[in-house]
């Protein structure tokens, strides 16, 4: 048996389709256009690559983008920019680019950004939200495995396992899946024996960040695995699961690259048009 792959790019793509014509319609709804706009503190490469990547999406979505550069900056320093962002009506979705440098500390900087503007959907407001099933703008990964699910029809409910409990994936996932009548094991480093939960799932999420870890005798065969990991091995990108063994042995699998990655990268643009929607009182 070979397993389906699942193609984020092609999901992505037609994403992208998609936002750019309810773009188009909600600007002109509104008469003005939706604006990103990118906090960058430090020199971090990773982070400049990323929100470079950024502006050229929200360039071909048709939406204004704008990258702050502050090479270093104290808290107060960058909380009078975050106020005074938060407060101008042209500012549809603020998102500062992680890393930051310490001493600043990512999660307290996301908290004094309006839980409508938070299009990184990764504040304590917008967190919470979630687990009062009051979803509003989620996080990008999960919202990414969360869209992947939903395309497939028998996927909709079921048993599923999450193996990693971090804020940015496996804690709102959790949440998120709840909130849509899975039923979830969430497993992490100090779970014993993971193979009695991964083996009875119809969908695992693994995100552990170790190449090729997960192998065929960690599924049953009519699993679809969703691999977020990504992974540095001989200069090439992989993900968590051993995808040679796996894609012939399970029912549907994602590829690393090509899978949950550009599906992710889409979701901030899913959450500026919700920003701007609630803004504009058009939701
Ligand atoms: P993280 O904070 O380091 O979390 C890793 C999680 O995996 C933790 O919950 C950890 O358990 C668990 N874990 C590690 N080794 C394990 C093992 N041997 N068995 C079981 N659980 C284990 O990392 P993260 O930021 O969540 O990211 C995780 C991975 O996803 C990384 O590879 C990252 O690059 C990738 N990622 C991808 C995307 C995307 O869009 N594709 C987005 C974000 C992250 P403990 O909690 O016990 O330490």
């Amino acid at each position: 048996m070979s397993a389906e792959i699942i193609d984020g790019n092609k999901i992505a793509e037609t994403m992208m389709q998609a936002l750019t014509s309810d773009f188009r319609a909600y600007q002109d709804k509104a008469g003005k256009e939706a604006n990103l706009l990118i906090l960058r503190i430090g020199n971090d490469e990773g982070a400049r690559i990323y929100s470079e990547a950024k502006v050229k999406r929200a360039k071909k979505l048709g939406v204004r983008s704008n990258v702050i550069e502050i090479p270093s900056a104290t808290r107060d320093e960058v909380l009078e920019k975050i106020q005074a962002f938060s407060a101008d009506p042209n500012v549809t979705g603020i998102m500062i680019e992680n890393p930051v440098p310490p001493p600043l500390d990512f999660s307290d900087l996301v908290d004094h950004i309006p839980f409508y503007k938070d299009v990184d959907g990764t504040s304590s407001t917008n967190q919470g939200r979630i687990v009062n099933r009051k979803e509003f703008l989620t996080p990008a990964t999960p919202s990414a495995v969360v869209e992947i699910m939903s395309r497939y029809s028998e996927l909709k409910t079921g048993i599923v396992t999450i193996i990693n409990r971090s804020p940015v994936v496996g804690r709102p996932l959790s949440q998120m899946l709840l909130n849509r009548d899975y039923t979830i094991s969430v497993c992490h480093s100090k779970t014993p024996d993971i193979v009695q939960y991964t083996r009875r799932s119809d969908a695992v999420i693994a995100a552990i960040g170790k190449a090729n870890f997960f192998t065929d005798e960690f599924l049953n065969p009519d699993c679809t695995f969703i691999d977020v990991g990504i992974n540095y091995v001989n200069g090439k990108v992989v993900g968590d699961g051993d995808f040679a063994r796996l894609s012939k042995w399970i029912k549907r699998i994602t590829p690393v690259p090509g899978g949950v990655g550009p599906i992710t990268a889409t979701m901030i643009f899913s959450n500026l048009l919700k920003a701007f929607k609630y803004q504009e009182k058009l939701l």
